[in-house]
């Protein structure tokens, strides 16, 4: 006699690379919720073994993989090391790759996943940066598709609706203004990690925290609308909507405009992502209450205060390797600050000085790329004797 499927048939396989971060908890709260329609194939972390074992218990996916620690002999299956992101990425049961890893880190996977025809669900804006065309052919080539996790990017993704480039005027990118919104530009010099990570609307893991306060994360998510969405830098502005409920605006040609609202909450962007186009029945957030939720409000970015912003968004007009050195410099000088190494003001300074070096490198390739990524980390180390 056969035996009953555990699963139903058509439930399409996630793959979750950074399964134990912000987005990958996050993730895994909506797909606990969706086993009908998904299942997980994949897993991967980067160095807790213990909740990615707790994870994987709960799952039972195909494969889990650990990048770095954990005792090989209590996990002898797993895979390991950088190599992990690849085969989860490329795993056969894998229809749906969340790339949830943060920082360059996540480049190689969004690429092999995208050759390999999957759907790339983008959680890790900066591999979209650093690589635009690299990634945008390797999706041509291998067929795979990008969706974007990204709550601004999945609001103008609904609003844009199907429609052709040629009918979209504007795109305006909503930002919270991050925890500094209202900091003097001296208060801001000297403003310290526990402010830094002190977002007043999301939760989220450390260094998209810190860029959410100097703003590098609008520049990322400008550039990042570029690529996703072929429109030109001059055509995507960026507005403060301190409440982060009204995730973005699209203006169309005849000027009309659609917004998508939501509560924050990035469960809502990551289901998406996942039933895209489909929408899936989901009851995980509380329901929208436009009253509890009043007022809502719009303000002009303090672009002087907070120059990693222009700072990013001229690296993406720049192009070649560019939005890679941008994003390098920007890794790197977040990490030193929350290694409590450099000052909250120093982020935007060591940016400034890599572009200044390093922006007219060449950005053909990925080893063009890489090579950048590289020079630029080491600008950075050495401008502050690291
Ligand atoms: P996080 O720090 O909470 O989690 C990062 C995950 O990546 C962890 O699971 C970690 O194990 C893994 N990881 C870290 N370094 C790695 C490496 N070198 N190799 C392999 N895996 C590695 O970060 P997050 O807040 O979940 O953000 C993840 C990505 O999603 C980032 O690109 C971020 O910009 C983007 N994003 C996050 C949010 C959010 O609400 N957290 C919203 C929009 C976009
Ligand atoms: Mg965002």
């Amino acid at each position: 006699m056969a035996s009953v499927p555990r699963r139903p048939l058509t439930t399409r396989g996630v793959a979750i690379l950074g399964s134990t971060g912000s987005i990958g908890t996050t993730a895994l709260r909506v797909l606990a919720r969706q086993r009908d329609r998904f299942h997980v194939a994949a897993l991967t972390a980067f160095s807790n073994a213990a909740l990615l074992a707790e994870q994987a218990a709960q799952f039972e996916p195909s494969y889990v993989g650990l990048v770095r620690n954990g005792d090989e002999q209590l996990h002898p299956t797993w895979g390991r090391g950088d190599a992990c992101l690849i085969e989860a990425a490329t795993h056969d049961r894998a229809d749906i790759v969340l790339n949830a890893v943060v920082g360059a880190a996540g480049l190689d996977a969004t690429l092999a996943a995208l050759e390999r025809g999957k759907r790339v669900a983008l959680a890790n804006k900066e591999s979209l940066v650093m690589g635009g065309p690299l990634v945008t052919a390797a999706a041509e080539r291998g067929g795979g598709e990008l969706v974007p996790v990204d709550s601004e990017h999945s609001a103008i993704l609904q609003c844009i609706a199907g429609r052709p480039a040629g009918e979209v005027r504007r795109l305006i990118i909503t930002a919270s203004g991050g925890p500094f919104r209202q900091w003097s530009s001296r208060q801001l010099e000297n403003a310290t990690l526990a402010d830094a990570l002190q977002h007043p609307t999301w939760r989220m893991g450390r260094k998209i925290t810190v860029d959410s306060a100097t703003l590098a994360n609008k520049a990322l998510e400008v550039i990042e609308a570029h690529f996703l969405f072929g429109l030109p830098y001059d055509r995507i502005e960026v507005v403060v909507h301190p409440q982060s409920v009204v995730h973005s605006f699209v203006e169309f040609v005849d000027g009309s405009v659609l917004a998508q609202l939501g509560v924050p909450s990035m469960e809502l962007p990551v289901l998406y992502a996942l039933s895209y186009p489909d929408r899936s029945a989901d009851t995980g957030v509380p329901p929208f209450d436009p009253v509890e939720l009043s007022p809502l409000t719009f303000e002009k970015v303090r672009t002087r205060d907070f120059p990693a912003l222009e700072l990013g968004i001229g690296a993406g007009r720049a192009g070649g390797a560019a939005p890679a050195v941008f994003n390098a410099a920007n890794e790197q000088a977040v990490a030193l600050f929350l290694e409590g190494t450099i000052r909250f003001g120093d982020i935007s300074r060591a940016i400034e000085s890599a572009l200044g070096r390093l922006s007219s490198a060449p950005g053909g390739s990925r080893e063009a790329i890489l090579d950048a990524d590289a020079l630029a980390r080491r600008h950075v180390q050495e401008l502050f004797g690291c």
